[in-house]
């Protein structure tokens, strides 16, 4: 089965602004805090939000405390006043799209000019923005509005963000037609309308199309009604588990679309539901790598195998490591348990970036403990061998990486934890990753290390940071939701990409220096293909040539399976 999912889907920038800062205010503003309505129209959204302490607030009471959300969809501007006189304090996350067709209605209804809104009735943008046109304000919402009004003098045609263009332009020209003179500002949102593109280029190129979103938002019904205009089958699900499954395997290939409301978590959830589908269709050999692919990524297996290749590669350049199959397993046990020690202490946080990870985990939970554990323990008998060095570095990786999250500081404290220093989750990966697989197996690196393992372990914590910052960013909902200030979360996507893309820079350059100077061998000049693999993938992440998904993260760790491979070419080469 093929699965495509839409290149515009998911939160859009309002809701998304909006969810930012419902869940910072949760965290900073004053108590209690509530949104005026449901900030969105998205049942998994307002569950999560109500978890992390904001609730709904439905009436306004006569009197009040703690902090009031305004959503996306904003408010009328008396509703507004009402709110601050009953004594919350308002934060206000309209949308600055739907704040400027709020403006426009008051600008023009204060000049004397009607407002004509083209919207759905009973929703609340439609509502805010009709407020700010007062008694000026026109609604239609139906061909029967449309035959019924009769605008007095001059008027202007506005549209609710989220309407369809080609209603709105038709009803707008019959309006123009009938009462000449009056002026159209086409405000449907950019996201509204490549979205709806999107969803009618799905149709044509899919056998069915499944739209996820709550069933009360408007531009979710919209995206379904595009599918089925265009006569394609369509589900509309709310989550992955209204999903029907038997239907779907009758069907070749599966579009993806999403509205707006829809978070990312849930529309991860349905993708990964749907590739889990055997489609009649589907040759049973592509299944089965599917199914292989995603045990060892939800196993974390490809991590694993991404340490254990970067210590094979180190092994082969520098002569003072131990067999490359003891310093390969040890980063195999050492990598595989933390990272699946972290991801069983956490796995609500987890359920919102890798849903079927979490559920996988969580299912096989024990199994995965015991794994864990077990491989801790066979990683530090290995680095025992090697030297009490190793032993006692890997004994302190281990403890401070199983201690990461941990609260060590008392309560009341910003800093609690090694986690909760800002953006140092990539740094604390890369440090590790680069120590166990350089200076843990080597018996030259203790009590001092030289000079060509130095080199070594500052070329591959820089090639683990370029990846970790790529884990950050598929991570970044849920570090989000956990509150926690990841690098992503504090500069932003597009500056993480471009400080992947310094750092793979950075990497070529100390390699190249590294080896024309002679202090590593020329076999390090492998991490010249490794930065060339991270920047071309950070560069097409950029102009959204690749999706975040399953593929990217493999493509991500699969750079460290090439590092080896080159390494050993060279050594061939120079022999
Ligand atoms: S659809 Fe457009 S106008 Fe509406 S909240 Fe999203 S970005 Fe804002």
């Amino acid at each position: 089965m093929k699965v495509q999912l839409a290149q515009v889907a998911g939160f859009c920038m309002g809701v998304r602004r909006a969810m930012d800062m419902a869940l910072d205010a949760a965290r900073t503003a004053s108590k209690p805090v509530y949104t005026f309505g449901p900030l969105i129209h998205n049942p998994s959204a307002i569950e999560l939000l109500e978890r992390t302490g904001v609730h709904v607030l439905s009436e306004i009471p006569q009197k009040g405390k703690g902090t009031v959300i305004i959503r996306a969809h904003g408010i009328p501007p008396e509703t507004k006043k009402r709110l601050a006189d009953a004594g919350f304090f308002l934060v206000d996350a309209t949308c600055p799209r739907v704040v400027k067709v709020q403006m426009l209605a008051r600008h023009y209804s204060r000049k004397g000019y009607s407002c004509i809104l083209v919207g759905d009735k009973g929703h609340p943008e439609v509502m805010g923005i009709l407020g700010y046109a007062g008694e000026k304000g026109i609604l239609v919402s139906c061909d029967e509005d449309l035959k019924t009004i009769s605008p007095a003098g001059r008027y202007v045609i506005l549209a609710q963000t989220t309407q369809d263009r080609e209603r709105f332009s038709r009803w707008s020209k019959e309006i123009m037609k009938r009462y000449p003179g009056g002026r159209v500002f086409d405000t449907i949102c950019d996201s509204t309308r490549r979205r709806q593109d999107e969803a009618a280029r799905l149709a044509k190129a899919s056998d069915l199309v499944v739209v996820v979103g709550g069933r009360s938002s408007a531009n979710t019904k919209r995206l379904a009604e595009i599918v089925e205009e265009k006569g394609t089958a369509c589900m509309a699900v709310e989550t992955a588990e209204d999903l029907d499954r038997t239907r779907l395997s009758r069907y070749r290939k599966i579009g993806v679309t999403a509205g707006a409301s829809t978070p990312n978590w849930v529309i991860t959830t349905v993708v990964r539901e749907i590739e889990s589908i055997r489609s009649a269709k589907d040759p049973l050999f592509r299944q089965a790598v599917y199914r292989i692919l995603r045990l060892f990524h939800e196993a974390n297996l490809w991590t694993a195998l991404a340490g254990a290749a970067l210590a094979l590669a180190a092994s082969i350049m520098a002569p003072g490591i131990v067999s490359a199959l003891s310093a390969g397993s040890i980063a195999f046990c050492s990598i595989f348990s933390m990272h699946t020690i972290n991801r069983l202490m956490d796995m609500e946080h987890g359920s919102y970036n890798d849903p079927l990870r979490a559920r996988f985990l969580k299912t096989h939970k024990v199994l995965f403990a015991l794994l864990s554990t077990t491989a801790l323990l066979l990683a530090h008998v290995l680095a025992w061998k090697v030297g009490n060095g190793s032993f006692l570095l890997l004994l302190a990786l281990a403890t401070s990486a199983v201690f990461y999250r941990v609260h060590i500081l008392p309560a009341g404290l910003s800093i609690r934890s090694l986690r909760d220093l800002p953006g140092s989750k990539p740094l604390f990966i890369s440090v590790t990753w680069g120590a166990v697989a350089v200076l843990v197996p080597s018996r030259e690196a203790f009590p001092l290390p030289d000079a060509d393992l130095v080199g070594l372990f500052m070329l591959a914590s820089l090639a683990v940071f370029a990846r970790s910052l790529f884990m950050e960013i598929l991570d970044a909902q849920g570090d989000l939701i956990a509150g926690w200030e990841t690098l992503t979360l504090l500069v932003g996507e597009k500056k993480t990409l471009r400080i992947i893309r310094m750092a793979s820079v950075a990497l070529a350059a100390i390699a190249l220096v590294l080896t024309a100077t002679g202090i590593i061998r020329h076999e390090a000049l492998a991490f010249l293909l490794f930065a060339a693999w991270m920047y071309g993938l950070s560069h097409r992440m950029g102009h959204k040539r690749i999706r975040q998904n399953l593929r990217l993260e493999f493509l991500v760790e699969a750079s460290f399976l090439v590092l080896p491979a080159a390494a050993f070419l060279i050594a061939i080469l120079r022999t």
